[in-house]
Formats: C-alpha cells, sequence, structure tokens
C-alpha cells in the first residue's frame, strides 16, 4: 500500500497550491479531485464572472461611443473625435487613452488636449 504524507481533498484555490507547497518540500502528496481541477474560482467564481464584468464593460463602452457620436454635440463638432471613436467602436476594445494610443489614435493626446490647455477661454467654466 502507498503511503503519503498528506492526502488533500479538492483541488480548489485552497487544495491545488497546498499540494504544490508540500510537494515542493519534498513531501509525497495525492490530491483527490471529483470534478473539476481549479475549483469554484477557476470554473465558476472568481475568474468567470470577472471576464463576465469585463465584457460588459465593453458593452457598456460601445453603447456609450455610439450614443457619443449620434447625440453629442461637442463629437458631432469635432471630425477627430468622431473618426477615433468609430474606429474604436469597430476595434471592440475599452475606450480608454491606452486602447486609443495602441492603436495610434493619438490625438486626444498630441493635438486636443495640448491646443485646449494653451486656451483657456475653451475651458468649460
Ligand atoms: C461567483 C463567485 C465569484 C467569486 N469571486 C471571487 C473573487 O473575485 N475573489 C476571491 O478571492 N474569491 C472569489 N470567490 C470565492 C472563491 O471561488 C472561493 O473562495 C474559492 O474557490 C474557495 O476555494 P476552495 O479550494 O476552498 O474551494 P473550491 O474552489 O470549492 O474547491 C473545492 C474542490 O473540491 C472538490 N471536491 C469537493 N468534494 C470533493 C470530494 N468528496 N472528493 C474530491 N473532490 C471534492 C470540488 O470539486 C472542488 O474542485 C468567488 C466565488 C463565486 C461563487
Amino acid at each position: 500500500m502507498t503511503e503519503y504524507d498528506l492526502i488533500i481533498l479538492g483541488a480548489g484555490t485552497s487544495g491545488l497550491p497546498t499540494a504544490r507547497l508540500a510537494a515542493n518540500k519534498g513531501k509525497k502528496v495525492l490530491l483527490i479531485e471529483n470534478n473539476l481541477f481549479g475549483g469554484d474560482c477557476t470554473n465558476f467564481g472568481c475568474i468567470p464572472s470577472k471576464t463576465l464584468i469585463a465584457s460588459s464593460k465593453v458593452a457598456h463602452d460601445i453603447k456609450r461611443a455610439k450614443d457619443a457620436v449620434k447625440n453629442d454635440p461637442f463629437v458631432q463638432h469635432h471630425k477627430e473625435w468622431q473618426r477615433a471613436i468609430k474606429k474604436l467602436v469597430g476595434m471592440k476594445v475599452r475606450a480608454e487613452q491606452q486602447a486609443l494610443a495602441k492603436w495610434g489614435l493619438n490625438y486626444v493626446i498630441d493635438k486636443y488636449l495640448p491646443n485646449k490647455l494653451k486656451n483657456q477661454k475653451t475651458w468649460l467654466p
């Protein structure tokens, strides 16, 4: 009969690292899992829920961006903003400056903001 230093029931967030730690310390470990390796966090909880939240945020951003192109007087007035927003919507990525810059859409940082900062008359009260 095989003997073990440690027997762990369940390869979830608790069981997996504990098994790895003990094995790395030279212990003989038996890890028993009767369903999915990774447990709740990997398969149903933390990771899938964060993926769902991130996808919802992207969907929300796309909705807001489309609305801005259609209805926002500021965006309608500035063709560069319209072009950048439409391109972003087409790419289906988060509407953050890093995302814009990653795709070479640097109008906001390179031109719009420096011009805006130079001319205080265009600032909102
Ligand atoms: C929707 C949701 C979102 C979450 N989000 C987060 C988060 O953002 N951050 C965070 O820190 N935590 C989060 N959690 C909590 C996190 O998932 C748990 O704290 C974590 O999974 C607990 O790990 P565990 O190893 O104790 O149990 P589990 O992950 O449940 O693992 C237990 C394992 O044991 C197995 N098992 C059970 N009985 C037996 C048996 N008789 N024989 C063999 N195997 C067995 C199961 O199949 C399972 O794989 C979330 C949970 C949910 C439900």
